[in-house]
Protein backbone atom coordinates (compact mmCIF):
# COMPACT_ATOMS: atom_id res chain seq x y z
CA UNK A 1 0.00 0.00 0.00
CA UNK A 2 1.54 3.46 -0.58
CA UNK A 3 2.28 6.09 2.14
CA UNK A 4 2.31 9.64 1.40
CA UNK A 5 5.57 10.11 1.05
CA UNK A 6 6.77 8.95 -2.36
CA UNK A 7 10.62 8.45 -1.06
CA UNK A 8 9.16 6.17 1.43
CA UNK A 9 7.38 4.07 -1.68
CA UNK A 10 10.43 4.05 -3.48
CA UNK A 11 13.07 3.12 -0.48
CA UNK A 12 10.42 0.15 0.00
CA UNK A 13 10.18 -0.86 -3.85
CA UNK A 14 13.83 -1.04 -3.54
CA UNK A 15 14.23 -3.19 -0.06
CA UNK A 16 11.91 -5.36 -1.55
CA UNK A 17 13.77 -6.22 -4.37
CA UNK A 18 16.51 -7.39 -2.23
CA UNK A 19 14.57 -9.77 -0.17
CA UNK A 20 14.39 -13.56 -2.04
CA UNK A 21 10.68 -14.02 -3.22
CA UNK A 22 9.94 -16.20 -0.36
CA UNK A 23 10.65 -13.63 1.80
CA UNK A 24 9.17 -10.72 -0.29
CA UNK A 25 7.17 -8.38 2.46
CA UNK A 26 6.01 -5.10 1.01
CA UNK A 27 5.17 -4.68 4.39
CA UNK A 28 7.92 -5.55 6.12
CA UNK A 29 10.00 -3.25 3.29
CA UNK A 30 7.58 -0.14 3.94
CA UNK A 31 8.47 -0.25 7.79
CA UNK A 32 12.28 -0.37 7.46
CA UNK A 33 12.10 2.29 4.88
CA UNK A 34 9.91 4.41 6.70
CA UNK A 35 12.28 3.70 10.25
CA UNK A 36 15.42 4.41 7.80
CA UNK A 37 14.10 7.71 6.11
CA UNK A 38 12.54 8.79 10.36
CA UNK A 39 16.28 8.39 11.66
CA UNK A 40 17.52 10.26 8.78
CA UNK A 41 15.84 13.19 8.86
CA UNK A 42 15.62 13.27 12.53
CA UNK A 43 19.84 14.10 11.88
CA UNK A 44 19.45 16.34 8.81
CA UNK A 45 16.61 18.44 8.60
CA UNK A 46 17.44 19.82 5.19
CA UNK A 47 16.22 15.99 4.18
CA UNK A 48 12.91 16.03 4.81
CA UNK A 49 9.85 16.41 2.32
CA UNK A 50 9.01 20.72 1.34
CA UNK A 51 10.65 23.45 -0.38
CA UNK A 52 13.85 25.02 1.31
CA UNK A 53 14.87 28.30 0.48
CA UNK A 54 18.26 29.23 0.89
CA UNK A 55 18.81 33.04 1.57
CA UNK A 56 22.06 34.70 1.22
CA UNK A 57 22.06 38.54 0.87
CA UNK A 58 19.54 39.32 -1.55
CA UNK A 59 19.80 36.48 -3.31
CA UNK A 60 18.04 32.67 -2.88
CA UNK A 61 17.72 29.91 -4.26
CA UNK A 62 14.81 27.00 -3.43
CA UNK A 63 15.43 23.56 -3.45
CA UNK A 64 11.86 21.49 -4.53
CA UNK A 65 10.49 18.16 -3.02
CA UNK A 66 10.70 15.22 -5.01
CA UNK A 67 7.00 15.70 -6.72
CA UNK A 68 8.05 19.38 -8.10
CA UNK A 69 11.05 17.72 -9.62
CA UNK A 70 9.53 17.25 -13.22
CA UNK A 71 7.71 20.66 -13.58
CA UNK A 72 9.57 23.22 -11.21
CA UNK A 73 9.33 26.14 -13.71
CA UNK A 74 5.03 25.53 -12.75
CA UNK A 75 6.11 25.60 -9.54
CA UNK A 76 3.62 28.26 -7.45
CA UNK A 77 6.40 28.99 -5.18
CA UNK A 78 8.85 30.01 -8.00
CA UNK A 79 6.44 32.80 -8.75
CA UNK A 80 5.61 33.79 -5.13
CA UNK A 81 9.53 33.88 -4.40
CA UNK A 82 10.57 35.80 -7.58
CA UNK A 83 8.20 38.85 -5.90
CA UNK A 84 10.58 38.09 -2.59
CA UNK A 85 12.67 41.39 -1.17
CA UNK A 86 14.62 38.28 0.36
CA UNK A 87 17.16 40.86 2.70
CA UNK A 88 13.55 40.93 4.52
CA UNK A 89 14.64 37.64 5.85
CA UNK A 90 17.97 36.51 7.80
CA UNK A 91 20.24 34.61 5.91
CA UNK A 92 20.28 30.99 6.50
CA UNK A 93 18.29 27.92 5.28
CA UNK A 94 14.22 28.45 6.11
CA UNK A 95 11.24 26.01 4.89
CA UNK A 96 8.68 27.61 2.75
CA UNK A 97 5.00 27.06 1.54
CA UNK A 98 1.97 29.28 0.33
CA UNK A 99 -0.82 29.46 2.76
CA UNK A 100 -4.35 29.37 1.80
CA UNK A 101 -4.65 33.22 1.09
CA UNK A 102 -1.15 32.47 -1.75
CA UNK A 103 1.10 34.14 0.62
CA UNK A 104 4.53 32.46 1.65
CA UNK A 105 5.23 30.83 4.97
CA UNK A 106 9.08 30.72 6.34
CA UNK A 107 10.08 28.64 9.01
CA UNK A 108 13.84 28.59 9.99
CA UNK A 109 15.66 25.36 9.77
CA UNK A 110 17.45 24.59 12.67
CA UNK A 111 19.99 22.19 12.35
CA UNK A 112 21.04 20.04 14.73
ZN1 LIG B 1 8.24 23.31 -6.03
Amino acid sequence: MPTTDPRIDAAARELNNYLPNSYSSVRWATDMATAALAAADAVDPLRKPGHRAEISGDTWTLQHPPECRADMLACPLNEAMRSLDPTCLADGVWTVELDADKELNFTPVVTP
